[in-house]
């Protein structure tokens, strides 16, 4: 069953005018990134260890408002030997935290025309409720397949049964959600989960690793078939990471273990050259990293139409 990105889109009302989702190959993986919305957050939760003069030149330079600004919020669908595999699942519904520019990704998956039911796996880079709450979304569940494997770090896992976010600088509210999403999903989900220790091959070139760093159990995924190389990076990269791996954001659960993890990635992407994918980079996020002095440089690919 592979994902056809082909197939034309469900005419189920107006396009949107702005692309929503972007079809990419390596080697013989079909990979579609979905844009899931996006997040307006404090500015000062992307690096809330810096000063915040630097910070705000930061952003000036970048164009983007001073106070808070649209975090993007990407999932991807990957198709590789006959298993179609969804990395993360979105926000879904917040009511309580108001976001309600983000949570598209079942609405966008109908607009290209793939079906819930088409989809053998989900891998969780983390239990972020930005990552598993497409799934808690009503009826989203009885559409999807009873024999979905929904793989997650062992590590994970447990952290939830107790989370601590003594490290953490959320917004007020957010702490509460992320537990409760995450118990949610624990709740609906126990049955489906594939736990793996340190790393796991979903499907023939499609392998998770847990980095730790952002949770305990924060992973990536890497895919690799006929030379080429894919990593969604899930929650270890954000737009200010290249600059500055060494900020610290606010969800991070170890910012410190965070920031090496950071630093140890972009150092062997710069090297191989690969594709990155991130969640919260800007859509469709799909570029290179580039040594740039002691930090880095994203250079996103040319889109390929
Ligand atoms: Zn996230």
């Amino acid at each position: 069953m592979s994902l056809d990105i082909t197939a034309p889109p469900v005419r189920s009302g107006p396009d949107e005018l702005v692309p929503s989702r972007y079809a990419l190959r390596v080697g013989e993986i079909d990979v579609l990134v979905v844009s899931d919305g996006v997040l307006p957050l404090p500015t000062a939760m992307m690096a809330y260890n810096a000063d915040p003069a630097v910070r705000a030149a930061w952003l000036d330079d970048m164009f983007l408002p001073p106070d808070a600004f649209d975090w993007p919020l990407n999932v991807a669908m990957v198709s590789s030997g006959g298993r179609t595999i969804l990395i993360d699942a979105g926000l879904g519904l917040d009511p309580d935290l108001h976001l309600p520019r983000a949570g598209q990704l079942i609405k966008r998956l109908e607009a290209a025309a793939i079906d819930l039911a088409s989809v053998t796996d989900v891998v969780l880079t983390h239990m972020h409720m930005d990552h598993v709450g497409g799934l808690l979304v009503d009826g989203v569940k009885n559409r999807l397949r009873p024999d979905l494997r929904i793989h997650v770090a062992a590590a994970e896992v447990k952290f939830w049964e107790a989370p601590d976010f003594s490290h953490t600088s959320m917004p007020p509210g957010f702490p509460d959600a992320l537990r409760s999403a995450a118990k949610q999903f624990m709740k609906q989900y126990r049955d489906h989960l594939r736990l793996f220790e340190d790393q796991h091959e979903v499907a023939p070139g499609v392998i998770v690793h847990r980095t730790g760093g952002h949770t305990p159990g924060h992973s990536v995924v890497r895919l690799t078939s006929g030379g080429d190389r894919l990593t969604f990076a899930g929650d270890a990269v954000f737009a200010v990471g290249f600059d500055q791996p060494d900020w610290h954001n606010g969800f991070e659960h170890d910012p410190e273990e965070a920031a090496r993890v950071r630093l140890r990635l972009l150092r062997e992407l710069a090297e191989t050259g690969e594709i990155l994918v991130a969640t919260h980079l800007p859509f469709p996020s799909v570029g290179r990293v580039a040594v740039d002095g002691d930090a880095f440089r994203w250079v996103p690919v040319f889109w390929d139409y």
